[in-house]
């Protein structure tokens, strides 16, 4: 996987008065074809700034729409299944 590494500062004062600066790192995806269509599938409206340089989707949030979509097949894997039952019971009676 592609990922394009974002970089910004956190500014924390502790209760004692001091600044302590950290670095974070938020790991970004590339915003591909494949990407787009999975977003779009779970969110509906997914507008893409092609402006912005570092465009991309952060790593978690990615791998939200990627369990949201295993979850959705495996629904329809479980009703399919149900739906099997049924018929078999169905045709004994
Ligand atoms: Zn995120």
């Amino acid at each position: 996987m592609q990922a394009v590494w974002m970089f910004f500062l956190q500014m924390e004062t502790s209760s004692d008065g001091r600044q302590k600066i950290t670095k974070l790192y938020n790991p970004k995806l590339k915003i591909n074809e494949e990407r787009t269509l999975k977003i779009r599938s779970v969110l509906g409206k997914f507008e893409i700034d092609n402006i912005g340089k570092n465009n991309g989707v952060c790593k978690n949030c990615y791998s939200c729409v990627e369990r949201v979509i295993r979850m959705e097949k495996e629904l329809e894997r479980l009703k399919c299944d149900i739906n099997a039952t049924r018929r078999a019971v169905l045709a004994k009676s």
